[in-house]
């Protein structure tokens, strides 16, 4: 049995066609020959650009988090709401799967993926070798599937529809920027190249284990 030099093939992330990995320069790019999906793409300064845009959505994390996503005016009487807060209120009412779900997918998971991304982009542009680097990028791929903020946008607007006769809505501070960040959390997401990065975090690592080989 032979075996494969890892650097020398590249699979199909779709359909698992194993290929030999082309070198590619400039705009181009590789679609796998058995099912047609994007193979390689050089995104031009993918670490600079996910460093940007992680950096980004951790400061727009705050406005949408703090500031009131909706302000409701009844007889006079306004009620603002926050993700926070509306989150409490379904919990006192008995609703406490529904409130960790908004707490979840609409703070803590996209605060996650912009802290993971930070760490990585920060250390592959510096070509640092930082602990754990590997472990931050699985953990990315995976959190990159369960981002609602999307879902929570639309909840947010299907009651302002439904409440927009019986009460004055004013949307807040905080819708805006939940909408500015899920643009950014798409361009992250399209903007990384995940190859790349395996690529960097590979080569950082054998760096290290070299480094550790020599010092012995
Ligand atoms: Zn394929």
């Amino acid at each position: 049995m032979s075996t494969l030099n890892r650097n020398d093939h590249i699979a199909c992330h779709e359909c698992d066609l194993l290929l030999s990995r082309p070198v590619i320069s400039g705009d181009e790019v590789v679609y796998c020959p058995r099912c047609g999906s994007r193979l390689i793409s050089s995104h031009p300064n993918s670490v600079e650009r996910s460093l940007a845009l992680a950096l980004a959505g951790l400061i727009l994390l705050l406005p949408a988090n703090l500031f009131p996503v909706l302000t409701l005016e009844v007889l006079g009487r306004q009620q603002a709401q926050t993700i926070f807060s509306s989150a409490m209120a379904l919990y006192d009412d008995n609703l406490p799967v529904v409130a960790l779900c908004i707490l979840l997918f609409a703070a803590l998971v996209p605060l996650t993926k912009f802290v993971l991304l930070t760490y990585l982009s920060l250390a592959l542009h510096l070509q640092k070798p930082w602990p754990g680097l590997a472990l931050a990028m699985r953990g990315y791929q995976h959190l990159d599937e369960w981002s609602m903020l999307e879902v929570y946008l639309i909840g947010v607007l299907v009651s302002v529809v439904k409440l927009v006769d019986i009460a004055e809505v004013h949307p807040g501070l905080g819708l805006y920027s939940l909408g500015t960040l899920i643009l950014v959390t798409t361009l992250s997401s399209s903007q990384l190249d995940p190859d790349l990065f395996w690529h960097q975090i590979e080569a950082l690592s054998e760096d290290v284990t070299k480094k550790e080989f020599a010092d012995e």
